[in-house]
């Protein structure tokens, strides 16, 4: 059982709250609001694990509260349990249409609550979990390239919402295909996760971000960072690279393993994410294989 969640309780009727918080605030730490509107504001802070929401509210009724959470990406994910008087097949089946995943009715027993409770907080551990691996490489446990495109369209928005430049790396493993026919694809597996290290290892910025682009090809992400800057981030791990020593001894290459970049940078002008960068650190990179490797281009 996932210990410690947080749940958000969302009820006017203190007796109610009390005996919800009495059957489960041992094993979770309880968030109490009393009217609708504050149940939204709290769960857009604090993203509980859980809300426990009931129906006749103040304000707005909690069937208004889940529809709002539900059509907000930010909080559309956090699971919605209904807890009410009403009692009806009608309510409940309105309640679960709206996204809500239990609903359970007043009067109930805290164990019933803490059993119902503990299997949605068990499902929503492993979704999460779920949704962390399908993001991340299987091999170098670095994020893949499906969380690359999501957080190259994030900051290019706000990169267009503040007219800041923005910058990508491609970098390519040079000879790689001689690299797996000399050692191996377990010993080219290897060098892949230690180029994945080392790359990360290389970028200091909380907001720099790498990922695994393809086989062995990684890509940068450089926020905020002007050409120069990029240049010098990318030259270093060009050179961090190089300086692993990792011998290259197939009998075309006889040296040791290196990587080439191809670098592009632009201050977005529009809200839609233009590919184009892409297209321009992709020629580079073969620019900068054309130019002899173990280099980096930017045009
Ligand atoms: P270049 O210098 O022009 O980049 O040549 P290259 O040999 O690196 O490029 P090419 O695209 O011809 O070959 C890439 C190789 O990368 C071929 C493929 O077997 C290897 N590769 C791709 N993914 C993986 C992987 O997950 N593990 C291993 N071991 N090898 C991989
Ligand atoms: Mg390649
Ligand atoms: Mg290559």
């Amino acid at each position: 059982m996932p210990i410690d969640s947080n749940i958000l309780v969302v009820d006017d009727d203190p007796i109610n709250v009390q005996i919800i918080a009495n059957a489960l605030f041992k094993t979770h730490r309880i968030n109490v609001a009393t009217t609708g509107l504050n149940a939204l504001r709290i769960t857009q802070e604090q993203m509980p694990d859980l809300i426990l929401l009931d129906i006749g509210l103040p304000d707005i009724s909690g069937y208004e509260v889940c529809k709002m959470l539900k059509r907000n990406s930010v909080t559309r994910h956090v699971p919605v349990v209904f807890i009410t008087a009403r009692d009806t097949d009608l309510d409940e089946l309105h309640g679960l249409e709206l996204g809500a995943i239990d609903y359970i009715r007043k009067p109930f027993s805290p164990a019933l609550i803490r059993a119902r409770v503990n299997n949605q907080l068990l499902l929503k551990h492993k979704t999460d979990q779920l949704e962390q691996l399908a993001m991340l490489d299987s091999l170098t446990a670095i994020p893949n390239r499906r969380n690359f495109e999501q957080e190259l369209s994030k900051v290019w928005s706000v990169a267009q919402r503040k007219s800041r430049e923005i910058a990508v790396a491609l970098l390519d493993i040079d000879y790689f295909k001689q690299y797996n026919d000399h050692y191996g694809h377990a010993a080219g597996d290897r060098c892949l996760q230690l180029v994945a290290k080392t790359i990360s290892a290389s970028l200091h910025r909380p907001m720099d971000f790498v990922a695994r682009y393809g086989g062995e090809e990684f890509v940068m992400i450089l926020p905020d960072s002007t050409l120069d800057e990029t240049i010098m981030v990318a030259e270093k791990v060009r050179e961090n690279i190089e300086n692993l020593n990792i011998r290259h001894e197939h009998p075309d290459i006889q040296g040791q393993l290196t990587v080439s970049i191809g670098v592009a940078s632009t201050i977005p002008t529009q809200h839609k994410m233009d590919r184009h960068i892409l297209e321009e650190a992709d020629k580079n990179l073969y620019r900068a294989k054309k130019m002899g490797r173990n280099q980096l281009f930017q045009a």
